[in-house]
């Protein structure tokens, strides 16, 4: 039994103690405890039922049906009775003091120790008097008689509910711990120091790296298993830094075992024990793949903002500018340093609209809507620019408007384009009217010379006979003949007349109306008009000078093409390039009409800008022989002056200079 018995420390401290208070030895005290002078045996029961009394181990001894038989005052003491109340119990009631739910553990120790065996170690709750729990770590062992047989029970039970109770503590805040560690989204990590094995890592793994945790434990550091080859050299950097600061983060990619890559953040530092020695390394690693897509997303967006050619800007409720785009910069020369915080109006107003404009702008935008306008604005360096502008109001989730985006587009070429169009469109239809003007003339001139005819016919009979016949004719029938002649005279006249105001007016005989013209478009006008009415001839028109605009008379300007091209048409019968050139010296304007036709006798030319004047080699090419002089008259009121060159055979060169 001695060899079993352990005696506690605190036992024989005590007696050492009381020994040394007593100025004894153990051996004396204990001796003299045991009076009257025992047998050896009686001495050795009464030894060791001296220690167990003063054990502080809780010490009992039981029969087989489980009834106290011997309580030590400490074994009393942790079920909360007293060594009586024990040694009175019933043996039914002494069991009964076994949890309930721990039956099943305590009942099969009694009946091993019952059969001869010693249980060290059992664990299981007992009920206290006063309804407490107490786990007991119990060390049983049988006591038999001389012949061997079990017939008592001896046991230990250790209070160990403060151990239980830490236990199921840890327990329950490891579990705790796990659980949160396993709901959240990210991983989380440990591994040891310096050899990097995991200590642990939190089941997010599986989600993020498609792999089973178990995995994890096994092997090469958690990441190295996973880490996207290219990036290998990210761990060691981690690990370096941690080494070195304590602290690092890292993101790269990892690959899946279905070639899926994604993107993680890691965080890892450095855990210290209380002497301030590396314990081990934990970290926190984050799936950030839709992070960094959105993340590439935004930044596409913003290179979308950044790179289109629409300026943009983004301006506070008050108006007043957060951000714009490099395009705004290149439309107003303001960089976004030069905008942020200003006000736009303020910025880039060019003076052109009232306070009423910017006020029904505001209100616009105020009330929820979008405006969208054009106008005029100013750039830095003072220029001025059309923009058409739409801007929207941005809302928070609360509906309020926090932001408005201006987007802009500088339609400063696009409206002078227009402008140009219509310019176009006005010169043409100017031209056309030219047109129906000079073709309105030849017929009038044509009519009259028609409508001469009878006139002129009555007038040459009546003279013929008059002439012939004059002695034979009475003096009453001589007299009808000039009456005749006269009558007829007047007719012609009239006529004349009438054609001559007809032509004047529509020559528009007007003073001289210059203005800034584009003269090229005027030109090409002409060109494309004339070919219309062409067959076989090849017109181009040549901007020699690059001329683009020039102060003319616009009317008289057409005439003079009209008329010029209408010709070189007209006079190369066999078809041909007709070319109109537009050239400027320092201060002339130059027109040159080229074409490759009949030419003019140089006995001619110095008649054909007479009105009527038609060289004789044209009589079968329909004229009126006026358009020459027209073109001369438009010429000279621009103090301007015509001129030609000719061969016949080969072609004439008409050239007009106009004073700048
Ligand atoms: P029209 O052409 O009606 O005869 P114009 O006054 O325009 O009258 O021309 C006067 C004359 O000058 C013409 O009749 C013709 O003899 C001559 N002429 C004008 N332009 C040309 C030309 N490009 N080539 C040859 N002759 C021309």
């Amino acid at each position: 039994m001695a060899n079993i018995l352990e005696i506690s420390p605190k036992t024989l401290e005590s007696l050492v103690q009381r020994a040394a208070q007593e100025g004894c030895t153990v051996d004396e005290l204990v001796t003299r405890l045991l009076d009257p002078p025992p047998t050896p045996a009686q001495t050795q029961e009464s030894l060791y039922r001296l220690i167990i009394e003063n054990s502080h181990d809780p010490i009992s001894l039981h029969s087989l049906d489980g009834g106290y038989t011997y309580a030590n005052p400490i074994h009393a003491e942790v079920l909360g009775y007293t060594v009586d109340e024990l040694m009175d119990m019933p043996a039914e009631q002494a069991m009964g003091m076994i949890h309930p739910e721990d039956m099943m553990v305590a009942l099969p120790v009694y009946q091993r120790v019952i059969n001869g065996e010693s249980v060290t170690r059992a664990e299981f709750r007992m009920v206290r008097k006063d309804g407490a729990t107490v786990w007991v770590l119990l060390t049983a062992v049988p006591i038999r008689n001389e012949q061997g047989q079990v017939t008592q029970i001896m046991g230990m039970t250790r209070d160990i509910t403060d151990r239980k109770r830490t236990e199921a503590a840890l327990l329950h805040s490891e579990t705790l711990m796990r659980e949160v560690l396993d709901s959240v989204e990210d991983v989380v990590w440990s591994i040891t120091i310096p050899d990097s094995k995991p200590l642990y890592v939190s089941s997010a793994v599986q989600t993020i790296t498609g792999r089973s945790i178990e995995e994890f434990y096994t092997g090469a550091p958690i990441w190295r298993k996973v880490v996207h080859p290219q990036h290998a050299d990210a761990l060691d950097e981690i690990e370096r830094e941690v080494a070195a600061t304590g602290w690092s983060e890292r993101e790269f990619p990892i690959l899946r075992p279905d070639g899926e890559m994604r993107w993680v953040s890691v965080r890892a530092w450095l855990v210290r024990d209380a002497d301030g020695q590396p314990q081990r390394i934990v970290g926190i690693a984050s799936d950030v793949t839709d992070d960094r897509k959105t993340q590439e997303l935004l930044e596409l967006r913003y290179s979308a903002l950044e790179a289109t050619a629409n300026a943009i800007m983004i301006a506070d409720r008050n108006g007043y500018i957060q951000w714009v785009n490099p395009a705004f910069t290149r439309m107003t020369g303001y960089s976004l340093e030069e905008a942020r915080g200003k006000n736009p109006n303020a910025l880039v107003r060019s003076g052109f609209y009232d306070d009423e404009f910017y006020s029904v702008m505001w209100d616009t935008i105020l009330s929820g809507q979008v405006w969208m306008g054009r106008l005029t604005n100013r750039r830095k360096d003072g220029t001025l620019y059309t923009e058409e502008q739409t801007i929207t109001p941005v809302r928070n989730s609360a509906g309020e408007i926090t932001h408005f985006i201006a987007v802009k587009q500088d339609v400063t070429e696009r409206e002078r384009t227009e402008q140009l169009l219509l310019e176009h469109e006005r010169l043409k239809s100017r031209f056309r009217r030219e047109q129906e003007q000079n073709f309105l003339i030849v017929r009038t001139i044509s009519a009259l010379s028609h409508d001469l005819r009878t006139p002129l016919s009555v007038i040459s009979v009546a003279k013929d006979i008059l002439s012939r016949y004059f002695d034979r004719l009475s003096l009453e029938v001589r007299q009808q003949k000039l009456d005749s002649i006269g009558r007829q005279l007047q007719y012609a006249l009239e006529l004349l007349d009438d054609t001559v105001g007809l032509v004047n007016s529509n020559l528009n005989h007007r003073i001289f109306h210059p203005a800034l013209v584009n003269l090229d478009a005027l030109c090409q006008i002409s060109v494309d008009e004339i070919s219309e009415t062409s067959l076989g001839h090849t017109l181009k028109f040549l901007n020699v000078g690059g001329v683009k605009t020039a102060t003319v008379d616009e009317i008289l300007l057409s005439r003079i093409l009209l008329n010029l091209l209408t010709n070189a048409i007209k006079y190369s019968p066999q078809g041909g390039e007709v070319r109109l050139e537009l050239d400027a010296t320092a201060d002339r304007l130059v027109l040159r009409v080229i074409d490759h036709g009949l030419g003019i006798d140089p006995d001619d030319v110095p008649h054909i800008f007479e009105p009527f004047y038609r060289a004789a080699s044209v009589k079968a090419i329909k004229g009126t022989g006026l358009g020459l002089s027209i073109v001369k008259d438009c010429v000279e009121r621009h103090n301007g002056t015509i001129r030609v060159e000719s061969v016949v055979g080969q072609g004439t060169t008409f050239i007009v200079e106009l004073p700048k």
